[in-house]
């Protein structure tokens, strides 16, 4: 069995269309870890096309937010301004179905969580190898796959130490260790690379790949600004960051 694992689309969907695209012929389903919606112009769209095609999603902070489980004093101005932008625009189903997504969930041998398995409503990051490491007593399962903070990193604890591998091209398991892989954002990249990332996972083969994906970048930029959304969203797609 092989996952494609999808993190912060953010509402993109040329992000989206791309990345399913380059999955198809590598797997066999579709798992997302949240903020599906939030900063672009396409959160309808997106939510349709994730809720056809994923097993199983888990609610991010976004999430939360467009569905009123959590303050938009909470985010930056421009999260705010594109919460409130993207709440509007969704249907009453989309926005019940936002805030009925579950925190966490467990699928084969992994725990699907967005933020932290330690808190997973305090939305807390997962950025320095110290943060990741102390993170692996909140869940029971080999795997957990998490997004957020945008930029893809494998975590990893067993018998012979803590490790931890900024940005992988591969994460292969070895026995009697435990991995937390960041697979990083379908929608909005944050580590200066511009195209779409997300994860492979093959279960019977203990490994993930961390693939990138070239998109139209423009034509999500356009339409960010087109629907007047804050312009620094639509630059931040050109640069990764
Ligand atoms: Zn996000």
């Amino acid at each position: 069995m092989r996952y494609a694992i999808l993190s912060d689309v953010h509402g993109n969907l040329e992000a989206l269309r791309a990345v399913l695209a380059d999955a198809v012929p590598r797997t066999d389903g579709v798992l997302c870890l949240g903020d599906s919606v939030g900063y672009g112009a396409d959160p309808g769209a997106c939510v349709e096309l994730l809720d056809a095609r994923a097993r199983a999603i888990v609610a991010g902070n976004h999430e939360h937010g467009v569905a009123g489980l959590l303050d938009l004093d909470w985010f930056n101005r421009w999260a705010r301004a594109a919460a409130e932008w993207t709440r509007e625009r969704l249907h009453d189903d989309q926005r019940a179905w936002l805030g009925a997504l579950p925190l966490t969930k467990d699928v084969e041998d992994a725990t699907l969580v967005h933020a932290s398995p330690e808190a997973p409503d305090e939305w807390e990051y997962l950025v320095t190898p110290e943060e990741g490491w102390a993170a692996f007593s909140h869940f029971a399962t080999r795997w957990c796959f998490v997004g957020h903070s945008h930029v893809p990193g494998a975590w990893s604890l067993g018998s012979s130490g803590p490790d931890f591998e900024p940005r992988p091209r591969v994460v292969t398991a070895e026995a009697g260790r435990r991995y937390i892989v960041n697979v990083g954002s379908v929608g909005q990249p944050r580590d200066r690379d511009p195209r779409a990332a997300y994860g492979v996972w093959d279960v019977e083969a203990g490994r993930v790949e961390l693939r990138r994906v070239t998109y139209d970048v423009q034509a999500a930029r356009d339409k960010i600004v087109a629907a007047g959304l804050p312009r620094f969203l639509a630059d931040r797609l050109a640069t990764g960051t």
